[in-house]
């Protein structure tokens, strides 16, 4: 297994390669920002990207969306995945947030993970995102290329994933080691062809050493 320091290494190779890395969902608001990140379960950010500016103009605050129908909210997002539970999860938080907190996204995990549609992973990305709240979101990216390099067991569950994560890098990288990891996935360790040919990391990567001589894990 990868320790802290090597961990270290491997995320400076990956910043050293995309010195620039980021959310790449677009929002006016934090209100607008938490239903991108509930929109973008099982799709893709420029898929949400394309959606969002119709429907942040039809519902500019929570109140607007609280009165909405889920079916009249579809109309916006039929375009994604499981469109009818995420219109259902829209409605459902802006009624949690204009009761609850004020019309205003709370900023701590327990209050974010009370509202309809948000789990752990998407306070995560709420908090540090809009907030600069030190977190580390596991997502499909930094669960495949940290178990990939090593940094943690292959069959950790998520929540473990993100424990060990949280415990090789520093609280203070936490948010840059969540997108370094979602690029480096998406651009270089991807889920059916990571390419080890030419990885930087191929060195300290066993499953990069496997995939190259032949045996796919
Ligand atoms: Fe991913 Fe292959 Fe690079 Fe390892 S060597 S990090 S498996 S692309």
């Amino acid at each position: 297994m990868l320790d802290e320091k090597a961990t270290a290494q491997a995320l400076a190779v990956m910043a050293t390669k995309f010195p620039k890395v980021g959310s790449s969902l677009v929002a006016d608001s934090d209100f607008h920002f938490l239903l991108a990140v509930i929109l973008s379960a099982q799709t893709t950010d420029a898929a949400v990207n394309r959606v969002t500016p119709a429907l942040f103009a039809a519902y500019p605050q929570p109140e607007n969306l609280m009165q909405a129908q889920p079916i009249e909210v579809e109309k916006y997002i039929s375009t994604l995945g499981l469109y009818h539970n995420k219109a259902r999860y829209l409605v459902a938080c802006a009624r949690d947030l204009v009761n609850n907190f004020a019309s205003q996204v709370p900023r701590n995990h327990r209050d974010l993970q009370s509202l309809a549609g948000v789990g752990r992973k998407t306070a995560d990305v709420v908090l540090a995102e809009r907030f600069h709240i030190p977190a580390l979101a596991v997502d499909t990216h930094v669960e495949r290329v940290s178990k990939r390099l090593a940094m943690v067991a292959m069959d950790a569950s998520v929540l473990q994933t993100e424990k060990v994560l949280m415990t090789k890098i520093p609280k203070k990288e936490w948010i840059h080691a969540h997108h370094l990891f979602i690029t480096w996935g998406r651009q270089v360790c991807t889920a059916r062809n990571p390419a080890c040919a030419n990885c930087p990391l191929l060195t300290m990567c066993q499953e990069g050493h496997r995939r190259m001589n032949g045996v796919n894990i």
